[in-house]
C-alpha cells in the first residue's frame, strides 16, 4: 500500500523499505506523500515514532544531499505527528547517523520523542 513509486529506491535488504511495501508489520500512525510514520518497536518515551521516507536513503546527509525535498517532507510529517499525538508542551527530533551515533537502520529515520520530559545531553 506504501510501495516507493518508480523513481523511490529500494534495497531489497533493508527493513525499512519492507515495513513501507507493507511486507513486514509496523504499528503505522500517518502517511504522507513521501513518508511514513511508525511506532519503535522499543520505545524509549510514551510517543517514539519513527519518521521515514519511502525511498532508501542511508542516512540524513544523503536525503538532504540528494533530496532535499523529501527530507523536509520527514520534518513537516514528524510535527503533524507530534500534534496528533498532542505533544503541545514540546518533543525532540533525532537522526543518528553512523556507528558512534548508535545508528543500527541504514535507512535514514527521524526519530520523534515526546510524552515526557527529555534531559539534555543525551548519553
Ligand atoms: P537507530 O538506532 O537510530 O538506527 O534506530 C533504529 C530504531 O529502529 C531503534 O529505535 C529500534 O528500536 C527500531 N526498530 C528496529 N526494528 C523495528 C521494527 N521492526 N519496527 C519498528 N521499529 C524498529
Amino acid at each position: 500500500m506504501n510501495a516507493p513509486a518508480p523513481d523511490q529506491t529500494r534495497d531489497e535488504n533493508c527493513l525499512f523499505c519492507k515495513i513501507v511495501a507493507g511486507e513486514i508489520p509496523a504499528q503505522i500512525v500517518h502517511t504522507s506523500d513521501h513518508s511514513v510514520a511508525f511506532r519503535d518497536v522499543n520505545p524509549q518515551a510514551p510517543t517514539h515514532v519513527l519518521v521515514v521516507p519511502k525511498g532508501h536513503y542511508p542516512n540524513a546527509g544523503a536525503i538532504a544531499q540528494q533530496a532535499p525535498s523529501m527530507a523536509a517532507d520527514l520534518i513537516t510529517t514528524a510535527r503533524d505527528v507530534a500534534a496528533q499525538e498532542g505533544l503541545d508542551n514540546g518533543y525532540r527530533l533525532v537522526f543518528n547517523t553512523g556507528e558512534d551515533a548508535g545508528q543500527t537502520v541504514f535507512h535514514v529515520h527521524l526519530h520523534l520523542l515526546g510524552g515526557r520530559p527529555l534531559e539534555w545531553p543525551p548519553g
